[in-house]
């Protein structure tokens, strides 16, 4: 029998790997490693090894359902496009399109999430986002800010050039371990790594210098690394007068921040921030790495805003090995948010309080007016459901009733809607509460293009059917707009992308064939066009061609440890889960290795609790507590403790405290007390 081998991109992490399944008789029988894709060489990590095992798991979804009394029925694709489009055109007649709101998809591709935000914003709602909002919004708002663009400024292999490798917030050793390759390969070549984490990592045991600082802290620390560099002279003058506006503000406002000052906010020593400070500002080419320990916090963007500033007054921007580079949790994130699934954003991240984008879209896209924005961002979205001022939600490939804070609230809001719609793969706890559930066909089992975290889209070919009669979400797209009387005829991703080349610049010369034959990295403005691997090596797309350095001020987060919640809790990923474990909970290799909730407790502070490693404890905060098995360890600081949040039970936990600007919740720093449990 003959075996194909199809080329596709790993549905987790935003470092988007590539690899071949192999099918035969029309069934996935294995996978084939990709030695020659420009990111993973042939190599995977655990999770990527394992995406098969979940393809034909028992739970997938295989026909449309209804809720029945307290379970659901199975019912005809007719029937549910008939009850959508019902529901939702009741809501839009009673309150208007803005009483309808819809979530789009990090794991679905460009040409969906594309749909998604126009079958919105043609029903008249500004109401789209997506899970951006909960990892990398401010990444969005603090990039574009300070930069002009809301991308990783260079391609992931240019990490092996650098000589000083800043890693802030990230443990990509668990959460991107093939961009990890990356750094130890630059590290077994002579550069020096600086890690700065409120927890020991698989990451910060490969540092040089390791910074363990409090949660919530890193504007402090950043700030004071600034500090250092200026007093120092180790500032590129040329560059910062040739590039930048903004640095005599920044002067000023990190003139106070001595290491000694900061080391007492942030618990690093002084001779530690000095350290980084020099060893990041006198390297040829220094790069940050960052990821979501930087952008869940209250000051989000503040904290992405101190990032661009260091590399900005030192001029590591522009050239091999250096930058600016935010590591994206899913593998489609990036392409979601270029699609204009956000909130104050149409496609190619044109505003959508803008009269132009709406003159420009509205002829784009032929209908006489569209929503102005910004809509409500998703966790704005729960809020209005939970107030009654959305009353119907349209969720594609989003958990949020398990990857929100305060999840208790979000089920609350869910509940309470005149109709939810979900579209999924498995029954998640967001899809237990809709009315109607559209079974979605995974990664392997449809085609179309995704944009990894270094801006390289690639396209994922089709492997398989899915199971039953799932469909993929573009075709369900399709179908519903159809129902809903919009011209939604496009036959395939291919005629998607072709109007994305139309509506969005830096995609306009992203063809399928050329996807085909290699990825490319955006902006690619021409069919003729190689792509644009590094960013801003000739100035920035902002006024001037200069970017901003933006002086930020240390504000504590929004919670602290008090006498009632002495501990500060703060959450993250582990190396063979991937965000609320919808998938990799149901790959039993992975399942096996990390089958349970557990919180990390420091061994001083367990002796106090009277806790043994594997005790039962019950974590509360001012939302819920929920149950967990302790974890001891030095890992975590006297008064830290860290739970995973792949498991339901931990945003029970967490505050709903957020960015004022990006709106991200603050997922890393909750106040919480810890009990045995008896
Ligand atoms: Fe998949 Fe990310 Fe692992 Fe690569 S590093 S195999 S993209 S999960």
């Amino acid at each position: 029998m003959t075996k194909v081998l199809v080329p596709t991109v790993c549905p987790y992490c935003g470092a988007g790997c590539g690899f071949f399944v192999s099918v035969e008789r029309g069934k996935a029988v294995g996978m084939e490693y990709m030695p020659g894709h420009p990111v993973s060489e042939g190599a995977l990590c655990s999770k990527g090894n394992a995406a098969l095992e979940f393809l034909r798991h028992q739970d997938r979804l295989t026909t449309p359902l209804r809720r029945r009394g307290e379970g659901f029925a199975r019912i005809s694709w007719e029937e549910a496009l008939g009850l959508i489009a019902r529901g939702l055109g009741d809501v839009i007649r009673r309150d208007g399109p803005g009483g309808v709101a819809f979530l789009a998809s990090s794991k679905c591709t460009n040409e969906e999430n594309y749909l998604i935000e126009k079958l919105a914003r043609l029903l008249g709602t500004p109401h789209v986002d997506n899970c951006a909002r909960l990892c990398h919004a401010p990444s969005v708002v603090g990039l574009n800010r300070t930069l002009g663009a809301a991308g990783m400024t260079n391609p992931i292999p240019d990490i092996a050039s650098s000589r000083c490798i800043f890693i802030i917030g990230s443990n990509l050793a668990e959460n991107h371990p093939v961009i990890a390759r990356w750094v130890h390969r630059a590290h077994d070549d002579g550069a020096v790594v600086i890690v700065a984490d409120p927890r020991e990592t698989h990451t910060s045991w490969v540092a040089d210098l390791f910074l363990q600082l409090t949660p919530g802290t890193d504007v402090a620390l950043l700030s004071g690394m600034a500090h250092v560099i200026i007093k120092e002279g180790l500032i590129d003058g040329d560059y910062i007068a040739r590039n930048t506006s903004g640095f005599e503000a920044l002067r000023e406002s990190v003139k106070d921040s001595s290491p000694e000052r900061i080391s007492e906010i942030t618990g690093v020593s002084p001779d530690d921030i000095v350290r980084a400070a020099r060893a990041y500002a006198s390297s040829p080419a220094s790069s940050i790495l960052y990821s979501m320990g930087i952008t869940q916090h209250s000051t989000g963007t503040d904290n992405v805003q101190a990032i661009s500033n260091l590399a900005l007054i030192t001029g590591h921007l522009g050239r091999p090995g250096t930058g600016v580079m935010p590591l994206r949790g899913q593998n489609n994130v990036q392409g979601a948010c270029d699609m204009g699934a956000l909130a104050e954003f149409y496609p190619g991240y044109r505003r959508a309080d803008d009269p132009e984008t709406i003159g420009y879209f509205s002829s784009a896209w032929g209908v006489p007016a569209l929503p102005k924005g910004p809509g409500l961002t998703a966790a704005e979205m729960i809020g209005a459901a939970a107030s009654g001022d959305i009353r119907a939600m349209y969720i594609v490939g989003e958990d949020p009733a398990n990857s929100d804070p305060s999840s208790q609230n979000v089920h609350r809001a869910l509940e309470g809607l005149d109709l939810l719609v979900v579209q999924d793969i498995f029954m998640t706890a967001t899809a237990k509460l809709a009315d109607v559930v559209l079974p979605g066909a995974a990664w392997a089992e449809k085609e179309g293009s995704f944009t990894n975290t270094e801006r390289r889209v690639q396209w994922s070919s089709k492997a398989i059917d899915p199971p039953g009669s799932a469909l993929s979400d573009l075709e369900t797209l399709c179908m519903v707009g159809r129902a809903l009387g919009l011209e939604f005829a496009y036959p395939d991703a291919a005629s998607v992308l072709e109007e994305i080349n139309r509506t969005v610049p830096s995609y306009a010369g992203i063809t399928r064939d050329r996807l085909r034959e290699s990825s490319l990295i955006w902006p690619c403005p021409t069919t003729d066009h190689p792509g644009t691997p590094i960013l801003h090596s000739a100035g920035f797309k902002l006024a001037g061609g200069r970017a901003s350095i933006v002086p930020v001020s240390y504000r504590p987060a929004a919670e602290g440890a008090s006498w009632d919640y002495p501990f500060i809790l703060t959450t993250g990923r582990v190396a063979v889960h991937h965000n609320a474990g919808s998938m990799t909970r149901r790959s039993p290799s992975l399942l096996r290795r990390e089958p349970d909730l557990y919180v990390e407790i420091n061994t001083a502070d367990a002796l106090r609790l009277r806790v043994a490693d594997g005790d039962e404890v019950i974590v509360t905060t001012p939302r819920g507590e929920t149950e967990a098995y302790a974890r001891l360890t030095e890992g975590v600081k006297t008064g830290v403790v860290f739970m995973p949040f792949h498991f339901p039970g931990t945003n029970l936990l967490t505050t709903e405290a957020t960015d004022p600007e990006a709106r991200i919740p603050e997922f890393k720093v909750s106040a919480c007390k810890i009990v045995r449990r008896d």
